[in-house]
C-alpha cells in the first residue's frame, strides 16, 4: 500500500517527530496552518474515522490530550483546533486516519463557513433521515 504515513512510521520517510509508542506517532505537519500544527496517528493503518478500531480510539484520545497539552504550552497558543477530515470532499488526502492539533491565537483567522438556515420543515427532515440511519444500526452499537 502507497501510504506516506506509513512510510513514516516505518523509518522510510523522514518527519518532525515529536512523540511515538508502540501504537501511536504524531510529527508536524510539513504545511502547517499555525507553526506547531501537529499530527496524531495510530500506527496501524486505518482508512478514516469510521474504520479505526473503538479500542485504539481510546488510546489515541488519550495521547491526543498529552500531546495537545504539550503543543499548546510548548507554542503559546491561546487555544487549539482538534479536526479530523473523513473523505476526499472534507478535505482528506492522506487517507491514514489522522488528528490534527493546530494550535491558535487570539485574532490569527477565523474559520468561516457560509452558515445555511433549514427552511420549514427541513430540520425535522434531515434529522428523521439520520435518525432512520441510527435505528437501523442501534442495535449493533448497543451491543
Ligand atoms: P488531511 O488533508 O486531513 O488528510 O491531512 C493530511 C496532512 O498531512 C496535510 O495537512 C499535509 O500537509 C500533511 N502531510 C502530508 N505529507 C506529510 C509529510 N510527509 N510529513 C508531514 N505532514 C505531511
Ligand atoms: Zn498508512
Amino acid at each position: 500500500m502507497d501510504c506516506i504515513f506509513c512510510d513514516i512510521i516505518e523509518g522510510k520517510s523522514e518527519a518532525e517527530i515529536l512523540y511515538q509508542n508502540e501504537k501511536i506517532i504524531s510529527f508536524l505537519d510539513i504545511r502547517p496552518v499555525n507553526y506547531g500544527h501537529a499530527l496524531v496517528i495510530p500506527k496501524k493503518h486505518y482508512e478514516n474515522f469510521l474504520s479505526v478500531s473503538v479500542d485504539e480510539f481510546e488510546y489515541l484520545l488519550k495521547a491526543m490530550q498529552f500531546i495537545a497539552a504539550a503543543v499548546k504550552t510548548g507554542v503559546n497558543a491561546d487555544g487549539f483546533n482538534l479536526i479530523v477530515n473523513n473523505g476526499k470532499a472534507a478535505g482528506q488526502t492522506i487517507f491514514h486516519f489522522h488528528f490534527h492539533i493546530i494550535p491558535r491565537y487570539s485574532n490569527d483567522f477565523k474559520f468561516k463557513p457560509e452558515f445555511k438556515k433549514y427552511s420549514d420543515g427541513a430540520m425535522k427532515e434531515f434529522a428523521n433521515k439520520i435518525r432512520s440511519e441510527i435505528n437501523k444500526q442501534k442495535d449493533s452499537f448497543n451491543g
